[in-house]
């Protein structure tokens, strides 16, 4: 396979996507700096989506997956309020876009993906474009109760509620964003765990996600 090739081109197109995230309301300059820097277009396979790769759109992977629109990827992570050294668990691993995104905060990455093909493929692109993560083939709900606890847990499929194991391997004084609902579209949800250990949800509003099935990892 070629080196993957990142050239001005894309560069100009990535500065474009972060000024359009900015009039949607992305303030987190750390995440539209990750945004800038992350070259999308190689997170895509199919050649005939690869000219769109920095349109603010979601796009079909392998498995029926799809690669999470890149407003939804900044206000995920600003969401979170992330800072550099923070563990992260990432239920969804899909294409690694978000992956790489979180690994160029600094954030110490674990992600769990239940289709294998898309696990070891990510996990080759990963590797190729030198983006350091842990990669897990599995199946989200339990979490990694070995690497638990986290700072930080970030779901990227439309989960029917917030599971409770992957509740259990936060942090005191954690964040969890997740989106929640059965339909087609669901709600941002945006869990915070107090000092006491109370949980304290807030509705971020409404986004459409791939759904975080139940079986076993595929
Ligand atoms: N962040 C990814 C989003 C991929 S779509 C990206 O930007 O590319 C969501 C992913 O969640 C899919 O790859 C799907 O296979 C995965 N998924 C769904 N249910 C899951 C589960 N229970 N455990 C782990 N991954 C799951």
């Amino acid at each position: 396979m070629n080196a993957p090739s990142d050239n001005y081109r894309h560069q100009g197109l990535r500065r474009r996507l972060v000024e359009v995230l900015r009039k949607r309301g992305v303030i987190d300059e750390a995440v539209l700096a990750a945004i800038g820097s992350v070259p999308r277009h190689l997170f895509i396979d199919d050649t005939a989506f690869l000219s769109m790769a920095y349109e603010d759109t979601a796009f079909p992977i392998p498995c029926g997956q799809t690669i999470s629109q890149p407003y939804t990827v900044a206000i995920q992570s600003e969401l979170l309020g992330l800072m550099p050294g923070h563990r992260v668990l990432e239920v969804g691993t899909g294409s690694g876009y978000q992956t790489a995104v979180l690994a160029h905060l600094g954030c110490k990455v674990f992600s769990v993906e239940r289709h294998k093909p898309l696990y070891l493929q990510t996990k080759d692109r990963l590797a190729r474009l030198g983006i350091r993560a842990a990669l897990f083939h599995g199946d989200g709900y339990a979490g990694l109760p070995k690497e638990a606890p986290f700072d930080r847990i970030i779901v990227t499929c439309g989960a029917p509620e917030v599971p409770e194991r992957l509740v259990e391997q936060l942090r005191t004084g954690g964040r969890m964003v997740i989106p929640v609902g059965e339909g087609e579209v669901q709600r941002m949800l945006l869990v915070h765990r107090d000092q006491q250990g109370a949980l304290i949800r807030l509705d971020k509003g409404a986004f459409r996600f791939v759904p975080m099935l139940k079986d076993k990892a595929v």
